[in-house]
């Protein structure tokens, strides 16, 4: 790749959340092993971001390479429609094996967005079945789904911009975020929002949607778990389904294989993504109750309406099968939490510094929150320079690494932001 591919990506390529006219500068990368991305002028630098929370075993991993060859001679693609295939069966059994025992039909599609669409949609279909036309869903404001309408609906009316959107979003339920953060006492006044909309409009509410524990680009916050539990009592009290997006926090990233773990409290819908191929191919799962599938399909209509054309793409379900067993091998509890002691240790100590507001660190998130608003493009020539790859957001600067990274790697990530917070012109 030359000065002239960079010259054409800036002037024809859209990137996520940019302008064509005036992007941030983008870094090309010509390959990526382990835990490095290689850039064009030869340069190697730590990722720090797991390419958005997916890569966790690193880049370039021989077994899912080994997986991924092994399918692609068999067939790359066949249609799902009355036809099935091997890589999906054994994926469907091992995540209902994963997942607690209520969670065991599963619906295949291929990105994170398009799986909280299909949640909500089999909860407005579920009503629908049982004689009820319910539309609306309760979530918590700081949320982030995806940007697909319905997903961007129940996600931080701010921050998806709602007002652009304005006649064509659906309008949800918001209640205020949780206060108490996982390693703070939980004060019970936290409830109060959630409490008084879900009793007010209990009989209009379809479903209940939450990133459980981790509030991920709403914000990078941790929630208590108490929270959650309670959440789970009052949908059971009003027999309101609940969804849980775990297209972040899945397969191991908050130090539980699943958040809601943490809270002991079982969805009636699960969402999964990211890492569920350890980042090599775009896939995403939908894992409902039988008895939400059994109240669909026994209904006058029968069938859920939802079908991509890619759906259960085989060469997607066998990374997905090697990237769980690769998961179990390499001992993914033990990685995530020496990554936490470490984070603790090296930006914990953070909280002091004049520039940093708060530090929240769990499994394998560690999270500097600044004073100020960053300015993106300069720290992130910084971090370049400097060896990493981190990229920040709002006044955010935080870490995902991927969970084979060794106490040295992880360190040259942690000195470089201690680094970057020193230098005064990286903030507004
Ligand atoms: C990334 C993400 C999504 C959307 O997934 P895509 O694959 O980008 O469509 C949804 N929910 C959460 C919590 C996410 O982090």
């Amino acid at each position: 790749m030359n000065q002239s591919d960079i010259m054409f990506d800036y002037k024809h390529i859209w990137h996520p959340y940019s302008s064509m006219t005036n992007p941030l500068p983008c870094y090309s990368v010509i390959s990526a092993k382990g835990v490095y991305l290689k850039l064009n002028n030869g340069k190697k630098i730590i990722d720090g971001m797991s390419s958005w929370w997916s890569a966790i075993h690193g880049y370039n991993h021989p077994i899912l390479n080994k997986a991924l060859k092994k399918q692609i001679k068999k067939m790359s693609h066949v249609m799902f429609g009355s036809i099935t295939h091997p890589a999906a069966v054994a994926l469907a059994r091992k995540l209902i094996d994963l997942t607690p025992k209520e969670l065991d039909c599963v619906f295949f599609s291929d990105s994170g967005s398009v799986a909280i669409e299909v949640a909500m949609k089999m909860l407005i279909q579920y009503w629908y079945s049982l004689g009820q036309r319910r539309k609306f869903f309760l979530t918590i404001r700081h949320g982030y789904h995806g940007d697909t309408f319905a997903a961007m609906s129940i996600s931080d009316p701010k921050n998806s911009i709602h007002k652009i959107y304005n006649n064509f979003l659906p309008k949800h339920f918001f209640s205020d975020p949780p206060m108490s953060s996982f390693h703070d006492k939980w004060n019970e006044n936290d409830l109060i929002s959630f409490q008084e909309i879900i009793e007010k409009n209990s009989l209009k509410i379809a479903g209940v949607i939450l990133e459980p524990i981790v509030q991920g680009v709403g914000g990078m916050k941790f929630y208590h778990p108490i929270y959650l539990k309670k959440i789970k009592c009052l949908c059971d009290y009003y027999s309101i389904p609940l969804i849980f997006d775990e297209i972040a926090t899945g397969f191991g990233r908050t130090g539980k294989l699943f958040a809601f773990e943490h809270a002991n409290v079982v969805p009636d819908i699960l969402c999964l993504g990211k890492a569920i191929t350890g980042g090599t191919i775009t896939l995403a799962a939908t894992i409902s109750s039988s008895h939400i599938a059994k109240t669909i399909s026994n209904s006058k209509i029968g069938c859920f309406m939802h079908g991509p054309t890619y759906m259960g793409n085989p060469l997607a379900c066998a990374a997905a099968n090697a990237n769980i067993k690769i998961l179990q091998k390499n001992k993914w509890k033990i990685q995530v939490s020496n990554i936490e002691q470490q984070l603790c240790k090296d930006l914990l100590p953070l909280i002091n510094h004049h520039n940093v507001n708060n530090v929240r660190i769990l499994g394998a998130i560690g999270v500097v929150e600044c004073m100020r608003l960053i300015n993106i493009a300069l720290i992130q020539k910084f971090f370049v320079n400097n060896g990493v790859w981190i990229r920040p957001f709002k006044k955010l600067i935080y870490i995902v690494p991927p969970y084979i990274i060794d106490t040295k790697q992880l360190s040259v990530l942690t000195n470089s932001i201690k680094k970057a917070l020193d230098n005064a012109s990286f903030f507004l």
